[in-house]
Formats: structure tokens, sequence, C-alpha cells
């Protein structure tokens, strides 16, 4: 039975609401900038070079490893460098890139696909049609879609991701009005792909157009609709899994092993895209709000700079803070001279203004009562603050979703969440370290053991050699003496020989 809830948690409203939720589709850029490091897995190699000609749709970079994805031009032109570029990361550092300068045709490459008929292809085929489109999770963690396709072996329910992962992002919301059929389609081919019984679509319950869209499109007896409460953080899995299905994943467990699969909704609709129109991930929708200008979804291309993006809404001349994500998770950016990326869900452009300074923790207890994970994040706090891991690993540090709900509501306004990912990194350094140290000792006791093994071997090799020396002079003795004999008795047969000749 689903509780269609969960404690913690936090009803934020958009901050920034509009009357009507659109699309507005971007002028294709001038330029693309796509780094070859995705969010996962290791940086692919450009097959292209300085001075080519590509198209649209074209890969242009990829790796060996089967967990990735390729990398395809998002749009036709020349490339023009492949070279170090500040990608959207938080930890600002700049990673190898491809630039492709527009040609203005929008030229693409011919691409193979299922066609509508997907029934008629197996489960590993359009596996392989998703991978080699470049699909990953589009609510932000960008985990390779055909890799967990490829584990849902005994998949019963598949859960299709529709509640906005933040407030203020209305680029799913915008997916859902204006794509339900593709969705919808999308969800047939997961459910064709992984034999689940059952699809469930969540929505967040303030999403009344989108609900109705999908449900004007949906005439599949194996897919339904459900509305949720609207409450941060309901489209984390594990809460989503819990709150619809009222099964829980244990920590460090997965969705996959308890037979259910989650698809965020705008990767179901590039999933339609991938298998029936043939169309590699090359665009994707884009939020971008905050109090400098009015909210707008825009349909991008990918690699279109920050900058350009911002440009087609009406953004105030003052100064801005940039932050890309959401208002709870994302990540205060320093420069818009970087490239919308697969994950590049919102981007919050607000007027600069005098962050709170943190006060001194009044131990209020209000943190504890909104985490969503049950976890304590005063005491968290705490031992994160005082370095103390071995405690922060008491108090379940691991399982922290990093959602922010404990900052967004201190009234000491501490920066809760920064401290947990700080202790976190440091855990990490101490678990290498302590790798690094157990390796080490394993290494010197194995060089010890390698030793006295090679001692003891010799030394038996040695005792073993003496053994068969002493055997063989024995034997040799013992031959020498029937030799001895022979000798005698052939002596003493020619003697006779010669006594009866004579
Ligand atoms: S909400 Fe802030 S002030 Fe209150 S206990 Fe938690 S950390 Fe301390
Ligand atoms: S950031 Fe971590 S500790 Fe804070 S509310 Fe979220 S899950 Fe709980």
């Amino acid at each position: 039975m689903s509780s269609q809830t969960y404690p913690g948690g936090v009803v934020i409203a958009n901050p920034y609401p509009v009357d009507q939720v659109k699309i507005i589709q971007a002028p294709l850029p001038n330029k693309v900038v796509l780094p070859l490091q995705q969010r996962i897995g290791e940086e692919a190699k450009s097959c292209i070079k300085v001075g080519d000609r590509v198209l649209t749709g074209q890969v242009i970079a990829q790796t060996e490893d089967q967990f990735c994805v390729p990398i395809h031009a998002s749009i036709s032109g020349i490339v023009t460098a492949i070279d170090k570029q500040a990608i959207p990361h938080k930890s600002g550092l700049k990673s190898t890139c491809i630039s492709i300068e527009s040609d203005g045709q929008d030229e693409w490459i011919k691409t193979q696909g299922c066609g509508s008929d997907f029934l008629h292809c197996d489960r590993q085929t359009i596996i392989d049609y998703i991978q080699h489109s470049g699909i990953v999770g589009l609510g932000g963690a960008g985990f390779p879609s055909h890799a967990k396709l490829n584990k849902a072996i005994d998949c019963h329910t598949l859960i299709i991701n529709g509640t906005e992962c933040e407030p203020g992002v209305m680029c799913d919301d915008a997916l859902m009005q204006y794509h339900p059929r593709e969705v919808i389609r999308g969800v047939e081919i997961l459910l064709h792909i992984t034999g689940a019984q059952q699809a469930i679509i969540a929505i967040e319950k303030d999403k009344q157009e989108a609900y109705q869209s999908l449900l004007m499109f949906n005439h599949n007896d194996r897919i339904s609709l459900t509305q949720l409460p609207t409450k941060y953080t309901s489209g984390a899995e594990k809460l989503l899994i819990k709150t619809l299905l009222d099964v829980e994943i244990p920590s460090g467990g997965f969705a996959a092993d308890k037979g259910i699969l989650c698809q965020n909704v705008s990767s179901v609709k590039a999933i339609f895209d991938a298998v029936i129109d043939q169309r590699p991930l090359v665009s994707r929708i884009v939020t971008i709000t905050g109090d400098a200008l009015t909210p707008i979804n825009v349909e991008v291309r990918l690699g279109t700079s920050f900058e350009q993006v911002i440009n087609l809404t009406d953004v105030n001349n003052q100064a801005h803070d940039y932050r890309m994500g959401g208002m709870m998770m994302g990540v205060d950016i320093e420069t818009t001279q970087m490239p919308i990326c697969k994950i590049t869900n919102c981007i919050f452009v607000n007027n600069k203004t005098l962050k709170q300074p943190a006060k001194e923790c009044i131990r209020c207890n209000t943190c504890n009562t909104v985490c969503p994970i049950g976890l304590l994040p005063q005491q968290l706090y705490w031992h994160a603050k005082s370095e103390n891991i071995e405690k922060c690993t008491d108090y379940h540090l691991s399982d922290c979703i990093e959602c922010a709900c404990c900052s967004y509501v201190c009234p000491s306004n501490i920066d809760l969440v920064s401290y947990f990912s700080f202790a976190k990194a440091l855990d990490k350094k101490q678990t290498a370290d302590q790798e690094r140290i157990d390796i080490a000792r394993d290494r010197f006791e194995f060089r010890e053991y390698r030793l006295d093994r090679n001692k003891e071997e010799r030394s038996k090799m040695m005792a073993e050699k003496k053994q068969a020396l002493k055997e063989k002079m024995a034997k040799d003795k013992e031959q020498g003496l029937e030799q001895t004999d022979k000798i005698a008795q052939a002596m003493a047969r020619v003697k006779k020989t010669k006594e009866d000749n004579a």
C-alpha cells in the first residue's frame, strides 16, 4: 500500500511562477562547444580533427567503454578547435572540448533506428540504438540509459519521474505539456524492452496541464498516472519508489535489485526520438529563471553557451549571480561562458545580493525535522565541523542525498549541506589514504611471506637434492659392486677358458 508521501522534505512554491508554461525554440547557435568528459564514465576520444566538416548528429567522439555513450555534433559546420575550455562542473576546472562553427545549414547525418514499428525489434537492438543515440538521464544524474536498461532483467515496474527535481525548474512540466504523445510512446518502448507489467508516471499535483495532456494520449492500460503532493524532494529515486510502491531500497542498494526501473520523463522523450525518429540527443529543454528576468523554457542545441541562452530572455542590465541546476542542489557559477550540456536543466539568474552570514547553531532541531532520509543533520553538522568522520559515519553521512532541505530551513543560515559534502570528500580521501596504507602493508607482508617461502623452498630443495645425491651415490656404489662382481666373473670365465684350452 503506497503512502503517497514520506516524512520530511519541504514545501516550496515555484519562486518565479509564470502564467503559462511554454517552450521557445532557440535559434541555431553560431558555435557550439561539446565537452568530451560526460558526467559519468571515462573521457571520450575525438574521432574528427580540426578543419573537418561535420553534420548534425554525427558521432565526433566516443570511448571503447561499453558503459559510455558517444558524443554527437549538435550542429553542422567546421571543427575549429579541440582544446581545454570551461565546462559546467562545480570544480570550475577546464576540460577538453570540441568546438564547431556553424555553417547555418543544420544538415543532418543519415541515421538508422527501429521506426514506429519498434515491436518487431528485439530488446538488445533497441538498447543499442539508445546507446548509440547518446541518451543519458536528463533529470540531472546523467546516468547512461542503456546501462540502466541492460541491468533491468527482472523488471516488474517502470517508474517515470515527471516530478520536477527542484522548485523553479519547469523543463519537465513543459515537455509533458507539449510532447505527451512522445512520452507515452517512449514509455511503451520501455515496457517492450523491459517486459515490465506496469509503468507509473508520477506527476506533482501543481502540474495539472501536464497531467491532463498525458491522460489524453494514454490509451495503454499498462500505463497509469499518479499525482503526488508538491513537495521537495519527491523526485529523489528512493523516495519516489517508497512513495509509489512502499518499497524500501536499502542503503547502498539499487532499484533494479527490487525489479524497478526509474527513468526521467525527458529521458523517455529522448528514447522515443532515438528509437522511432532515429534522432540522436543533440538538444534539450532548459529553464532560465530567477528575479532578473521573465522565466522561459527554451529548447537549445547542446554546446550553446549559457550566455547566448540567457540573452534570449528579457534579462535586466544589473549585476547578476548565476547558478546552474536548481535553487537547492544547483551550483553557483562565476562565468556564463560555458556550454549547455545534457544535464543542464536550469539556469538561475538573480540580481546580485549580499549573502546573509551564518550564525551559531541554536540547537533548535528544525533541520532534524525536514530530512527526507531521516538523518540528524544537527548532529552530523557538529561532527562534520570537527572533522570527526568516524562519528559522521555512525550518523549515516553516506546516505545524505545533499538535498539541502536542512540548510533551507536553518534559522542560523548555516550551509549544512556544504559541511556534509566536505565531510564526504574527507571520508573519501581518508578511505583512499587508508586503502593506500593497507595496500602498502599488504605488499610488505606479502614480500616477507614471499622471502620466507623462498627460503623454505630453497632449503627443502637443498635437502631433496642432498637426499637424491645420497641415494644416487648409494645406488652407484651398489651398481659399482655389481659391476665388480661382473668383471670378476668375466675374468674367471676367461681364466677357465684359458685353462681348458691349455
Ligand atoms: S536548524 Fe540550524 S540552528 Fe537549528 S539545530 Fe539545525 S543547524 Fe542548528
Ligand atoms: S542534505 Fe542530507 S542531511 Fe540535509 S536534509 Fe538532505 S539528506 Fe538530510
